[in-house]
């Protein structure tokens, strides 16, 4: 606390990620990264960027991301917007689309940032309760007579559940809100889900979310994107060259670009973390976990007999991180990231030796 800060400052409460600890050798299963390497591809196209040129701004527009990301995606340029991680290209949503007279709607149990962004920008939110078993109803977003959004945003996969909602559901969130915007935050799509951006072009409301932190390996770096209507994009441009001209830099576009055009890497890389997911959830299961059905890089699972907060520590005292929330509904569970093979396989050798000890 200090008297020179503003009201505003005086009001936040900041979204608090997992922890980054400094030790090595830590089995670290805590933030959703993926475990292998980014694409030599995009390693190879950074280290090239390296140069003299770096006294230099770069492309303020990110031209050549969007252009080899609506290749890929089969959409316009127009329909892209590019920032400085998912979080960044989040945080220009709030205020550039969710921020409306009607409350936000997104689930009782989903990524905590969204409350933070609420907080900052002042907007008032409805929280829609999971079904029982931590899974969207799509029918629980449809405005009623006395009761509309003036916007709605989950995860698809949702976090940290995992739970996917199928395209159809979605739809049927878009298509029943024709008036406001419905943004799905598509992070770890690529473990599983299909992407809703295969619906932009039929619905003006719909805002796709994208990043490339965890199927392309690039949490360091530092990139997502959007995809939508063009006036849905014009309103983040808008936003974004009110903030910072240059959110995304040299390095940054040259590796994302890279990585997109190396398909066959990203397709294995994607593949064996869910081969790895499959062995984890079946062990897991051999262990006694209830785990919830995912289609992301971890797994939310808890254990009849144990709290998860001492399975946690427990497992800590191991040099093996993961994630516990202190929140009702979910805090009886954990959420582990997806390793490699060799880190799962020490997880669940150190869980066999917690719970028969
Ligand atoms: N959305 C969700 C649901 C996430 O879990 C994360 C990762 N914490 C993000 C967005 C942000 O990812 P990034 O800023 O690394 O793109």
């Amino acid at each position: 606390m200090s008297r020179y800060w503003s009201s505003v400052v005086h009001g936040l409460t900041p979204y608090v990620p997992g922890e980054q600890p400094k030790l090595e050798h830590l089995v670290k299963l805590n933030t959703n990264e993926n475990p292998y390497g980014p694409s030599p591809r995009a390693l190879e196209a950074i280290q090239a960027a390296t140069g003299s040129t770096l006294r230099l701004y770069p492309d303020p527009n990110s031209d050549a991301l969007k252009a080899a990301l609506a290749t890929y995606h089969k959409v316009r340029t127009d329909q892209v917007f590019v920032g400085n991680g998912s979080d960044e290209v989040l945080a220009h949503v709030f205020l550039a689309l969710l921020n409306q007279d009607q409350p936000l709607w997104f689930p009782d149990i989903t990524y905590s940032f969204y409350p933070v962004y609420c907080g900052l920008y002042g907007i008032q939110s409805k929280l829609v309760p999971l079904r029982e078993d931590f899974s969207i109803r799509a029918e629980d977003y449809l405005p009623r007579f006395n009761d509309q959004a003036g916007g709605i945003i989950f995860p698809n996969p949702n976090a940290p559940t995992g739970c996917l909602l199928p395209l159809a559901g979605i739809e049927r969130i878009v298509a029943g809100n024709p008036d406001v915007v419905v943004v799905i935050d598509e992070a770890y799509v690529d473990f599983g889900g299909d992407t809703a951006i295969a619906l932009v072009d039929r619905y003006p409301n719909l805002l796709v979310v994208q990043t490339f932190s965890k199927g392309r390996s690039l949490a360091g770096l530092r990139v997502g994107f959007a995809v939508g209507h063009p006036a849905l994009v014009e309103a983040l441009e808008r936003v974004k060259n009110s903030f910072n001209s240059y959110p995304l830099d040299r390095l940054a576009i040259v590796g994302a670009v890279a990585s997109v055009q190396d398909e066959a890497y990203f397709q294995e890389n994607c593949q064996k973390v869910v081969a790895t997911r499959q062995t984890l959830v079946e062990e897991m299961g051999q262990l006694g976990f209830e785990v919830l059905p995912s289609a992301a890089n971890f797994i939310f699972a808890r254990h009849p007999s144990y709290h998860a907060m001492e399975l946690s520590m427990a497992l800590r005292e191991k040099a093996i991180i993961v994630r516990h929330f202190r929140k009702p509904r979910i805090d009886q569970y954990l959420r582990i990231t997806v390793g490699t093979d060799e880190q799962c396989r020490i997880l669940l050798d150190a869980l066999a030796e917690i719970l028969g000890g």
